[in-house]
């Protein structure tokens, strides 16, 4: 990644090897403001701006996907095709293969109807639900409910 970088024409200083480093090895779809916290205590001279305009030149050159589910864009390094399942709660991303993002003729056609003339490049899909850790939070909660209220009569 580092190589293809500095190919684009990209100036490596420490602080950039050091987000692309970090971002690479990264796979839960960081935002810009994440990495920019965790490499706050590494290069606290850093500015935001240095970690945010790294990785729009990564997503520039291809080097990484961009995910937008909130308000901010999530980075992905994972650059084949795959969809995504979201936790609700917690926000997780975790990637699922897909053979291909190619849109189905059925979904052109549904998109055509509404949009006319719109050219489909690519599906992508997004599970909603609640990540492992989530379903475990929400299910000791609900055991542990029952036994506080007898436990005040
Ligand atoms: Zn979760
Ligand atoms: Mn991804």
């Amino acid at each position: 990644m580092l190589e293809q970088l500095k190919a684009k024409g990209l100036r490596m200083t420490p602080q950039r090897v050091a987000i692309v480093q970090l971002f690479a090895t990264d796979p839960s779809h960081p935002t810009a403001q994440d990495l920019f916290e965790r490499l706050g205590p590494t290069f606290p001279t850093m500015s935001f701006a240095t970690v945010y305009n790294t990785l729009d030149a990564l997503a520039e050159v291809g080097l990484s996907g961009t995910l937008r589910l909130g308000n901010a864009a999530r980075f992905d390094p994972n650059t084949e095709p795959h969809h995504h399942a979201v936790c609700t709660k917690c926000g997780a991303v975790v990637d699922v293969p897909a053979p291909s993002l190619k849109p189905a003729k059925a979904s052109v056609r549904r998109v055509s109807r509404v949009a006319p003339g719109f050219a489909v490049a690519r599906v992508e899909r997004v599970y909603r639900g609640l990540c492992a850790a989530c379903q475990e939070t929400s299910r000791a909660r609900a055991a542990s409910k029952p036994r506080a209220a007898k436990q005040q009569q």
